[in-house]
């Protein structure tokens, strides 16, 4: 029997460590099941940075869920942001934090959400639940994953349950947090070779509310104004992808990681939503957000409730 451990769309560290954590616990669970931890697309470079520092191998690139007897979403419930063919599949567990939306199963099913900064958080817990040991490699993973979805503890979706596990994991890994989390997160904050159009792939997320569908798509720099070098061929794309899939709404949000701010990219029919939600004006299809660092929290409960 094969089980697909798969993270969303344009994974992001969290989404591949959490696939390759929630493998490796699931092996102490059977040892007769092949269990193959899987990716929707390719890694990105603090990703890169990751597994070729603990030296392991990257999940299994998919375009589809065919073939898998059963499927276990992590880092993701959403099927807007899963497999195309994902409501064929059997899903048999679910471990994330994100709100729930878009799913929907014919079976029963093991279900752990928590309202924390990272599924690593939440697998953590999983291993302490079950006493399955961790060891040194995948203590790193998971603290490399905290460390990304917190942006180092300083995003508001970080909760004292995250750092707790960092703090632990830190120590079964023997890794200093600050001078680790730092040279992770710059390592992904490298968007020199990308194009325009691979820019906004890199982190990039559906929506549909209230009859309208928007997307947000999210990049970490430590030079705002680079990024936006680039702004005439990234709003080219946007605007052919607006008129491809229909959108009402799309921001490219750009996250400067060492002062916590973001400017964004915001075009569709939709955009005064960003300027009456953020009390702001949009200047040359650009809003400045002050201390908004995540899309989780601080974006899409706005958006959402508001288009
Ligand atoms: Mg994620
Ligand atoms: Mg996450
Ligand atoms: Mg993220």
């Amino acid at each position: 029997m094969k089980t697909f451990i798969i993270g969303h769309k344009c994974p992001d560290t969290d989404s591949i460590m959490s696939a390759l954590v929630m493998a490796n616990l699931e092996k102490n669970f059977c040892n007769t099941n092949e269990i193959i931890p899987c990716r929707l697309g390719n890694l990105n470079k603090e990703t890169e940075y990751i597994l070729n520092y603990f030296n392991i191998e990257a999940p299994k690139l998919i375009d589809s869920v065919a073939g898998a007897d059963e499927v276990i979403l992590v880092d993701h419930n959403s099927f807007l942001e899963s497999a195309p063919d994902i409501s064929d599949a059997k899903i048999s567990k679910v471990v994330d934090h994100h709100r729930i939306a878009n799913i929907e199963t014919s079976e029963p099913l093991f279900y752990m959400s928590e309202p924390v900064g990272c599924t690593c958080t939440i697998l953590y817990e999983l291993y302490r639940m079950n006493n399955v040991t961790i060891d040194k490699t995948y203590a790193g993973l998971m603290l490399s994953a905290i460390i990304s979805d917190s942006l180092l503890f300083k995003s508001p979706t970080c909760t004292p349950k995250d750092v707790k596990a960092a703090e632990e994991l830190a120590k079964i890994a023997d890794i200093d947090i600050n001078t680790y989390g730092l040279e992770m997160l710059k390592a992904g904050t490298d968007l020199s070779s990308f194009t325009a159009n691979e820019l906004i792939n890199i982190d990039c997320k559906e929506f549909n509310a209230n009859g309208a569908k928007f997307q947000i798509s999210q990049v970490n720099t430590v030079d705002i104004d680079s990024v936006l070098k680039s702004k005439s061929e990234i709003e080219m794309v946007i605007n052919s992808l607006i008129s491809e899939k229909g959108l009402d709404l799309f921001m490219f949000v750009i996250t400067d990681i060492l002062n916590c701010n973001s400017k964004a990219i915001v075009l569709g029919n939709k955009s005064s939503v960003v300027e009456k939600v953020y009390n702001t004006t949009i200047d040359d299809n650009v809003a400045f957000l002050p201390g908004v660092v995540s899309r989780k929290k601080q974006i899409v409960p706005k958006i959402t409730d508001n288009i």
